[in-house]
């Protein structure tokens, strides 16, 4: 295993931490914490929101379950929003930690998280879903988020402060000199390093940083022999492989992935732990990368002047999710494709649109857009069906 330099209470934060977000079932989540045991992989990242079916079946009752008798060999959070999780506060939701905004109601989502997994104290606590600066204000208004976090801090419900949210790097820098945050949660990977600036500034004062998506939300989770074929002399073997090595490589930054399986925990595990790229070399591995994307028969460049469309599609990111699945033999963009298809609303389902042509008339690549929503169903019609099938 690749460490990061962190530890708390004598326990070494690794180059990879354990989102626990995409748990299939509570078994599962016993088995992928015994794994992460095994391999070392002590930082779990949990929320109330995470996996909820009821107050009994939910993310934090099963990592609870599954740290029973061994409570003290992981570094242990969880969080709470003041944010709906989008950029703006809404109605308290206390079930799944969202619009908290005064010290009672953290106090009491504290309580739930402790209660819900079994412990008398946490490793860590973070203020999360910050994407707005709204909402990071809200946490410091008098009476609100941060007071009553503090004060549950001084009582010992938890040791350390967090902060995870999609913030730019000039917002990032202004969580950090508040002073308050001994650790980040951000965006970063491969294909988004935009943030670098905010995570350097975090390496300066000290602040760990955990890696958001560093599978770019599950995509590259799945081997691509046209990659590894691309990027051998990198030593890379899959998808997954160059997307962990290149976050593991930053120094003090820990990749946070939502593992669902024991051979997920084992694979990642041998990715960061291999040797680390210069930055020269990652450099390197994401320009071969993007060119290698660069090849697609319609190159999208996601610049968004197609939308909006009147059926609500994501134009873009079906366009992003073909390539990948035809480019790079990437199973994991099909599933993607499928996973969207069903839970994201209408913004996935390719087979709404009309071909009514307002978005080709705006594409400044002039894709045949239309034609490629009806080539995306083609593709993956198949999967589709047997998804709806599913109960
Ligand atoms: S052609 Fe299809 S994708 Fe384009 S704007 Fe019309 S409905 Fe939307
Ligand atoms: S306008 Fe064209 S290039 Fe731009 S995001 Fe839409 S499809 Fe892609």
């Amino acid at each position: 295993m690749r460490y990061t330099g962190y530890q708390y209470e004598e326990k070494p934060l690794a180059s990879l931490s354990l989102g626990c977000m995409r748990f299939p079932t509570r078994e599962a989540t016993v088995e992928v914490i015994a794994a992460c045991r095994e391999q070392d992989v002590r930082y779990l990242d949990t929320s109330p929101g995470y996996c909820y079916q009821s107050d009994a079946d939910n993310s934090e009752t099963w990592v609870g379950a599954a740290i029973q008798g061994q409570r003290e060999q992981f570094i242990l959070s969880a969080k709470c929003s003041t944010s709906n999780g989008g950029d703006s506060v809404g109605e308290y939701d206390p079930a799944h930690g969202f619009s908290i905004t005064t010290a009672d109601q953290v106090r009491r989502q504290i309580e739930q998280s402790l209660r819900r997994l079994q412990v008398d104290t946490l490793d860590f606590y973070q203020l999360w879903s910050i994407h707005a600066p709204a909402t990071f204000d809200e946490a410091l208004k008098p009476g609100g988020w941060l007071e009553g976090v503090l004060k549950a801090k001084d009582e010992g419900l938890f040791r350390h402060l967090g902060i995870t949210g999609h913030a730019d790097a000039a917002e990032i820098t202004r969580w950090i000199d508040t002073g308050c945050f001994e650790m980040i949660t951000v965006p970063f990977h491969i294909m988004d390093t935009s943030r670098l600036e905010g995570i350097r500034y975090a390496r300066e004062k000290g602040v760990a940083v955990i890696a958001m998506n560093p599978l770019v939300g599950g995509l590259l989770g799945s081997p691509s022999t046209a990659l590894a074929a691309e990027l051998a002399d990198l030593g890379v073997t899959s998808a997954t492989d160059m997307a962990l090595r290149f976050v593991a490589s930053f120094p003090g930054v820990s990749a946070l992935s939502g593992m669902r399986s024991p051979q997920e925990v084992h694979a990642n595990a041998e990715a960061v732990s291999a040797l680390a790229w210069t930055e020269e070399a990652c450099r390197e591995a994401q320009h071969r990368f993007e060119a290698l994307l660069g090849k697609a028969d319609h190159v999208c460049t996601a610049c968004g002047y197609c939308m909006p469309c009147p059926q609500d599609l994501n134009i873009p990111e079906i366009l992003k999710l073909r390539n990948y699945y035809l480019l790079l033999q990437l199973d994991s963009a099909a599933r993607t494709f499928v996973e969207r298809y069903k839970w994201w609303g209408n913004s996935f389902k390719a087979d709404r649109c009309l071909a009514c042509g307002a978005c080709e008339s705006r594409c400044p690549n002039g894709l045949p857009i239309s034609t490629l929503m009806g080539d995306v169903m083609e593709r993956l019609g198949d999967r589709l069906a047997r998804v709806k099938d599913t109960p």
